[in-house]
C-alpha cells in the first residue's frame, strides 16, 4: 500500500483521489474548499463518442485538426478511444447527465463533427460532476485537508518524489509520500481577464518546474471570446451565439461579419482577437453580446446559471446586450507527461489542465479539457506502483528534434531585497497586454525586461496569496520564453510579426529549470 498525496480536488484529483483510495492510502489536499475548482464552473459539456452515428476515428480528426499540427497521436487515441468507459465511471459515481427520450442527450459544439457533447442540469456540467465527485471522496477518503496550500514538492538524493511541503492556518508540514499526483489545474490568473476562479494561479506547474520537471506548451493559452466584462469575468458560453446572439460595439453595429465568413461562430481565436481589436477602438470599453432577439424567457430555460450570474450583476440580457471581454481560459501548455500521466520526475504524476499530455496541441478542441482529466487520471492510477520507466515518453517531436529546449532559473525570492515584490494586478495588465491574444517580439522582449525586475516576497512570512504570486511570477517568465521562442503564428499562439503556419516548426518548445 503505497503513500499517495493527491493535489487539487477539480475532476482530475477527485478521480485520482476516489480511484486510488482502492488500494493505497491516500491525502487528498487542496487550497480552498473541495468544491471549488475550475470544474465546478465548467457549463458546456464533457466530449465523448456515445452513438452509432460517431466515431472514435472521427472524434481524433476533430481534435487534431483544433490543435493545428501539435497534437501527439498516441495521447489524442488514449483520449477519443477510453472516453466512452470514462463517462460509464462518471455515470456510476452518480453524475446525472440530461437525458432526451432516456438516451444520454448529446450538444454540437464549435469544430466537432458530431452531436457528442454530454451536458448536466443545462449548462451546470461541472458544478454536478464536482458534487457527484466530492460526495464519493467524501465517503472513500479518510484524509482530507482543505484550505491547504502545497508549497513545495519534496525530492530525495535521487532525486525521487518523497513528499509534500504544505501549511494552513495551524500548521506548516512536511508529508511523506511515495507518490505525488499534481492536480492542481491551470494558471488563468497570468491575466487580467480570466474566466478561472481565484484559485487558478498555476501553481502546481510552478511545484513541478522547480522541481526539475520539464514543460512543454506553453506558449499556448486559449482565449475565451466572451466573459462577462465584471470582475470574475463569468463565463458566457459559446452555445449562446449558437443560438443567435451577436456582437456589437458601442455604436451598435455589428462587426464579426467584415472579419470571417462564420461572423460570430469563427474560431475562439479569431474572434477573441476581433474583439479586443474592437475594444481598443474604442478606448477599452467592452464589447457587448446581444441576446434579446431570444428574450427572457428562452435565456432563463436553456441557459439557467448565466441568466442568474447577469441577474447578479443587475443585468437582464433577455432585455439589454451585455457588456463582454476576452479572457484567459485554458492553459494547453503544463508538465509533460507520457500518456499514463507520468512526468520526467520519479513518483510525480501531472493529469488535468495541470498536465501537458499533448492531446490538445496548439488548441483545444471544447470540451475536450474535463475528458482528458477523467481518462488520464484513470491512466495514472492504474500504474501507480509500477517500476517508473527509466525515461518516461513524456515529450514529443518529430526526428528534427524539438523546436527549442528553454532553460531557466527559479526565480524563488530576492536575498538582498533590492528588487520589489511582485504586484500581482501589474504581473497580470503587463501579461494581458504584451503576452496575450497578440505578440510581438518587442512585446515579449519587454515584458521578459520587466518580469526581471520583480522578485516573490521573502518566503518566512508569506501568505497563501504571496506563494502564488511567486509562482504566478516564475510562470509569466516561463510562458514570454516560450512565446518569444516561437516564431511564426499556430493554434492559439498569434504572432503579430510572423503570421504564418511554418510546417517544419510544428515541435514543441519545452522549458526546464537550470
Ligand atoms: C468557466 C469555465 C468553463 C469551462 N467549461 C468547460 C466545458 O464545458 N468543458 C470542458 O471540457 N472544459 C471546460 N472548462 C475547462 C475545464 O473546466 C478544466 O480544464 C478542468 O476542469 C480542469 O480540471 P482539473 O481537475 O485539472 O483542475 P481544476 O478543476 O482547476 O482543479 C484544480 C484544483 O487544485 C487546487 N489547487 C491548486 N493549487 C493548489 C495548491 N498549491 N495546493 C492545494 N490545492 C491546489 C484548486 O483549489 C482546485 O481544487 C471550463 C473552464 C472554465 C473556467
Amino acid at each position: 500500500m503505497a503513500k499517495v498525496v493527491v493535489i487539487g480536488s477539480g475532476i482530475a484529483g477527485l478521480i485520482a483521489a476516489v480511484e486510488a483510495s482502492r488500494s493505497h492510502r491516500v491525502t487528498l489536499i487542496t487550497k480552498s474548499v473541495l468544491a471549488e475548482s475550475n470544474t465546478h464552473y465548467a457549463q458546456g459539456g464533457i466530449a465523448a463518442v456515445m452513438g452509432d452515428d460517431d466515431t472514435i476515428r472521427e472524434h481524433v480528426a476533430d481534435t487534431l485538426s483544433a490543435g493545428a499540427g501539435l497534437c501527439w497521436k498516441p495521447a489524442v487515441d488514449v483520449l477519443c478511444s477510453e472516453g466512452p468507459a470514462r463517462i460509464a465511471d462518471l455515470v456510476s459515481f452518480g453524475v446525472e447527465f440530461d437525458r432526451q427520450n432516456g438516451e444520454l442527450a448529446r450538444g454540437l459544439e464549435a469544430a466537432h463533427s458530431h452531436a457528442r457533447i454530454l451536458h448536466a442540469g443545462g449548462d451546470a456540467t461541472g458544478a454536478r460532476i464536482s458534487d457527484a465527485l466530492v460526495a464519493e471522496v467524501r465517503s472513500n477518503v479518510a484524509d482530507i485537508r482543505e484550505n491547504t496550500l502545497v508549497v513545495d514538492l519534496v525530492l530525495n538524493d535521487a532525486g525521487r518524489i518523497a513528499g509534500v511541503k504544505l501549511f494552513n492556518a495551524d500548521v506548516h508540514e512536511t508529508l511523506e509520500a511515495d507518490f505525488v499526483i499534481l492536480a492542481s489545474g491551470g494558471a488563468g490568473n497570468l491575466y487580467r481577464h480570466t474566466t478561472n476562479p481565484s484559485v487558478t494561479t498555476g501553481d502546481g506547474v510552478a511545484l513541478g518546474l522547480r522541481a526539475g520537471a520539464v514543460l512543454a506548451d506553453l506558449e499556448f493559452y486559449q482565449f475565451h471570446p466572451t466573459a462577462l466584462a465584471v470582475p470574475g469575468s463569468f463565463l458566457i458560453s459559446e452555445a449562446v451565439r449558437g443560438e443567435g446572439a451577436v456582437l456589437i460595439n458601442n455604436a451598435g453595429e455589428r462587426f464579426m461579419q467584415k472579419i470571417h465568413p462564420d461572423a460570430e461562430l469563427a474560431p475562439r481565436d479569431v474572434v477573441a482577437r476581433a474583439s479586443q481589436a474592437e475594444m481598443i477602438r474604442q478606448g477599452g470599453q467592452p464589447v457587448l453580446l446581444d441576446a434579446t432577439m431570444l428574450g427572457t424567457e428562452f435565456l432563463n430555460k436553456r441557459f439557467p446559471t448565466i441568466s442568474a450570474a447577469c441577474r447578479s450583476y443587475g443585468l437582464n440580457w433577455g432585455k439589454q446586450p451585455i457588456p463582454v471581454t476576452p479572457a484567459a481560459h485554458y492553459w494547453m501548455g503544463g508538465i509533460a507527461t507520457d500518456v499514463w500521466g507520468r512526468t520526467s520526475v520519479e513518483g510525480l504524476f501531472a493529469v488535468g489542465e495541470v498536465a501537458c499530455t499533448g492531446a490538445h496541441g496548439a488548441n483545444r478542441l471544447a470540451s475536450n479539457s474535463l475528458l482528458e482529466s477523467v481518462v488520464f487520471s484513470h491512466r495514472a492510477i492504474a500504474v501507480l506502483g509500477d517500476e517508473w520507466p527509466q525515461q518516461p515518453q513524456t515529450v514529443r517531436w518529430s526526428k528534427a528534434g524539438p523546436l527549442a529546449e528553454l532553460e531557466m532559473t527559479a526565480n524563488l525570492s530576492d536575498p538582498n531585497h533590492v528588487k520589489p515584490v511582485v504586484d500581482r494586478v501589474e504581473l497580470q495588465t503587463l501579461m494581458w497586454d504584451l503576452v496575450g491574444l497578440a505578440r510581438d517580439a518587442e512585446g515579449l522582449r519587454e515584458t521578459l525586461a520587466k518580469l526581471r525586475t520583480w522578485s516573490p516576497a521573502p518566503e518566512k512570512h508569506r501568505l497563501f496569496t504571496d506563494w502564488e504570486d511567486a509562482n504566478l511570477l516564475l510562470l509569466a517568465e516561463a510562458v514570454t520564453m516560450a512565446a518569444l521562442a516561437r516564431e511564426e503564428s499556430r493554434g492559439a499562439h498569434y504572432r503579430l510579426d510572423f503570421e504564418d503556419t511554418i510546417t517544419s516548426m510544428a515541435r514543441p518548445i519545452t522549458v526546464r529549470k537550470v
